[in-house]
């Protein structure tokens, strides 16, 4: 496609399918199940994976191939695919790389389907996990087995908003033979590349910010060469494969991935520090905050510190959901990453199939309650937020 040394603004914009014969401006949408062959010989060597050339959308289509492209790129990644959703593509990329009787070891701040998958869904194939305190990556390598393959991370944390180091989980991965994976959807690759910090695969659920309005689903994973054809060979035959519709809509969403994420991170820094000075307020959770623990490492591995902000109300359970009942412009609803600001009660929703002791190994409290800063103006979210703090008190 394009010249791979553009800056990130430039790549997000201009990494584009060729033309076609119209000579489009913007890339057109591709709605076609498969393509024709020249000749039947050419017809074998596509089928015998000689040639790569389109033949079939499940396999590869200009509107897929231009957005996973894109992500590899942004990222800093030698290729991609793209999935249907964010779980899609975790879940084939675990059945890609593992197989029955291998062991993973997680984080245990991860997005709650994930920890679902980990916990309850792989172990059907006798894949099992191992989850390590975020605060204590030194306990890593004791929970390494002969049979472990992955080394599985978030960072920023769903949805405690915390920060893990990378290029510490990076370096024991390596040590130990394992596959460095991380899920880079609260930063995006905007604001942090893990490929640069040493991890071997990043992937997204695009449904969040890269998306950014809140349109459709879709899920992206990026690596080296030799680790991507593994999972694209698997992935492409059975079936999570994104729509070119979606794919063309993520395509375009990209464009405007910077200046989106820079003014969510702007707005958020804002009204971390309103949060943090209410006396409503027990604790504030935002990486770019001073107070917050690990602001240093944040700064190093951050560009800004992001749209995610978790937070904790004075008096728990019942003040957070008169708090979230009083609302009137911010949505209550289970996405992130969306032009509009939305709050959500983790324990109760994203999260409410975990145990008590699974909420407490991923910080998530009873009273925390995450936002999903918009870009809507700022001032407009904080006196909502505001209204209804006073009105729940
Ligand atoms: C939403 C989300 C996912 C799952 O993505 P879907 O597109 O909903 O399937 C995975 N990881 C994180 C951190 C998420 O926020």
């Amino acid at each position: 496609m394009d010249n791979k040394n553009y800056k990130f603004e430039t790549s997000a914009i201009r990494t584009q399918a060729e033309r076609t014969q119209y000579n489009e401006h913007s890339t057109p949408l591709f709605l076609t199940s498969s393509f024709v062959f020249d000749d039947s010989e050419q017809m074998r060597a596509v089928f015998a994976d000689e040639e790569f050339k389109h033949s079939y959308s499940r396999y590869k289509n200009p509107n897929i191939d231009e957005f996973a492209e894109k992500m590899a790129i942004l990222e800093g990644a030698e290729a991609g695919y793209a999935y249907a959703s964010g779980m899609g593509a975790i879940f084939s990329t675990m059945m890609a790389l593992l197989n029955g009787g291998d062991h993973i070891i997680s984080c245990s701040s991860i997005y709650g389907a994930t920890h679902v998958l980990f916990n309850n869904t792989l172990p059907r194939w006798n894949i099992t996990t191992s989850f390590f305190d975020i605060n204590h990556p030194e306990t890593i390598e004791k929970l390494v087995l002969p049979t472990t393959k992955i080394l599985y991370a978030e960072s920023p944390t769903n949805p405690a908003c915390d920060v893990i180091d990378l290029a510490l989980l990076a370096e024991i991965a390596h040590k130990h033979n394992l596959i460095f994976i991380v899920d880079n959807c609260f930063a995006t690759p905007y604001l942090q590349q893990p490929i640069l910090l040493g991890a071997d695969i990043v992937l997204h659920s695009a449904t969040k910010l890269i998306d950014g309005q809140g349109r459709v689903l879709g899920g992206v994973v990026v690596g080296n060469q030799q680790l991507m054809n593994k999972i694209y060979l698997f992935s492409r035959g059975v079936g999570a494969t994104l729509s070119p519709f979606n794919a063309w809509v993520l395509s375009k969403s990209l464009e405007t991935l910077a200046i989106r994420v820079e003014r969510q991170s702007e707005n958020a820094l804002k009204m971390a520090e309103y949060l943090e000075q209410n006396p409503n307020i027990e604790r504030v959770m935002y990486p770019f905050l001073k107070s917050f623990p690990k602001y240093d490492l944040a700064k190093k591995q951050m560009k800004m510190g992001g749209n995610m902000i978790a937070f904790e109300i004075k008096g728990g359970l019942e003040k957070g959901k008169k708090f979230l009942n009083a609302l009137k412009m911010c949505s209550m609803t289970s996405n992130l990453g969306d032009s509009r600001t939305i709050i959500v009660h983790p324990a109760s929703t994203t999260h409410s199939k975990l145990s008590k002791e699974e909420l407490s190994a991923g910080f998530i409290t009873e009273g925390m309650v995450r936002v999903s800063v918009g870009l809507e103006h700022y001032q407009d979210i904080i006196d909502d937020i505001e209204q209804a703090l006073q009105i729940s008190l």
